[in-house]
């Protein structure tokens, strides 16, 4: 955190959260198509060290292979975020993985037309399996409500995941409600041995896009 980084958001998801704060990359997916060659001079151009690969999911874009590859060839660090639930071979340092929690389920949203798919995929542990054991890895959890700390411990055990690689981190894309939730979540990491993550562009800027 805090380290000057350029982000590449890719455009489309395999899943549907309910919560998710880039519906224009999910919901109403939004952008345009690029050349992998564009992208990695663009990133040039920004003279940072670190970039993080994020979406919507950009695990599901076979090009985020030769994406990383090059973004890696210019010397620098490169997270994925991902949800973990499609498996390809990049070139990252550090895996973010956030698999996604029973209170990510759209039940009501879109009249539900999502739940069915949603719950198919959003959770592969084969998939998280793999990523866990061949990469450098974080585990991110977004927490609703104490009561998801229950299927974060079942999930970390059947990864086998350090307690010092899973951070917790408070959804809310407000900073009135990640306030009122990060003063429990504390307590919960601190109780678990789990890392607590805040919202720093939403403390910083209150959800606004493109900063
Ligand atoms: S996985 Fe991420 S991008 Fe996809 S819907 Fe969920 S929060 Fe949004």
């Amino acid at each position: 955190m805090g380290v000057p980084s350029v982000f590449v958001r890719t455009s489309g998801c395999n899943l549907r959260c309910v919560w998710c704060d880039t519906p224009y990359a999910s919901w109403e997916p939004e952008g345009e198509w690029r050349s992998v060659e564009s992208v990695v001079e663009e990133v040039r151009g920004f003279g940072a060290s670190h970039t993080v690969v994020t979406g919507g999911e950009p695990m599901i874009m076979p090009d985020v292979v030769e994406l990383t590859r090059g973004i890696k060839a210019l010397g620098h660090h490169v997270t994925i975020e991902t949800a973990g639930t499609v498996y390809r071979q990049v070139t990252c340092d550090l895996m973010s993985i956030s698999p996604k929690l029973s209170n990510s389920t759209p039940w009501e949203r879109a009249g539900g037309r999502w739940v069915q798919l949603h719950e198919r995929l959003r959770m592969q542990l084969e998939v998280l399996r793999r990523l866990v054991r061949e990469y450098a890895y974080q585990l991110k959890f977004v927490v609703q409500r104490a009561e998801d700390v229950e299927e974060i411990l079942e999930l970390t055990k059947r990864l086998e995941a350090e307690r010092s690689r899973v951070i917790l981190m408070p959804e809310g894309t407000e900073r009135e409600v990640l306030r009122e939730r990060s003063l429990w979540l504390v307590d919960l990491c601190r109780r678990e041995g789990f890392r607590f993550s805040p919202r720093l562009h939403i403390d910083l800027w209150n959800g606004q896009r493109g900063v």
